[in-house]
């Protein structure tokens, strides 16, 4: 299979072993591989091996690929830690803070008390904003 690459992509070289990583899965399409700064220890990426920057970019079938092997890596990844749960985080864009302009999913596992937190500053809709951006939301979908 023809693999897209981008010779400048860290996640790139380390899909093609062109640089070292921890691994932990891979298929013909999705590679696993262990986060060089664990915001906990088993803190695991999980990338396709095409390069694409963002979720957005991803072709519907390689997202649905991708969705197919997050559950069993989150269970192993949970089983072998010891962990309590986990989170899934997937940053796209500097604003949102991704740095590897790699699409991937980081799998952190967690413990009770772990002192990581999860910030998360909920809002609150004006009357009538609701409604627009579910009609805005539903209408692009229908493009
Ligand atoms: P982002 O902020 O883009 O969502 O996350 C990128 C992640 O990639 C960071 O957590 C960072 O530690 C990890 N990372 C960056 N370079 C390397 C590398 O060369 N090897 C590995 N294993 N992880 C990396
Ligand atoms: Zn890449």
């Amino acid at each position: 299979m023809t693999l897209e690459v981008n010779s400048e992509c860290v996640f790139c070289k380390i899909v093609a072993g062109d640089l070292p990583c921890h691994r932990v899965y891979s298929d013909d399409n999705v590679f696993g591989f262990l986060d060089i700064g664990p915001v906990s220890p088993g803190h695991v990426l999980v990338i396709p091996k095409r390069h694409f920057e963002t979720l957005v970019d991803l072709p519907a079938e390689l997202a649905a690929t991708m969705g197919s092997v997050l559950p069993k890596m989150a269970k192993a990844v949970i089983e072998s830690t010891g962990a309590d749960g986990l989170n899934v985080l997937q940053n796209n864009g500097v604003c949102a803070g991704q740095v590897v302009n790699h699409a991937h999913f980081h799998l952190v596992p967690r413990v009770a008390d772990d002192g990581l937190g999860y910030r998360w500053r909920a809002g609150k809709y004006e009357p009538g904003e609701a409604e627009k951006l579910c009609e805005q939301i539903s209408a692009a979908l229908a493009l």
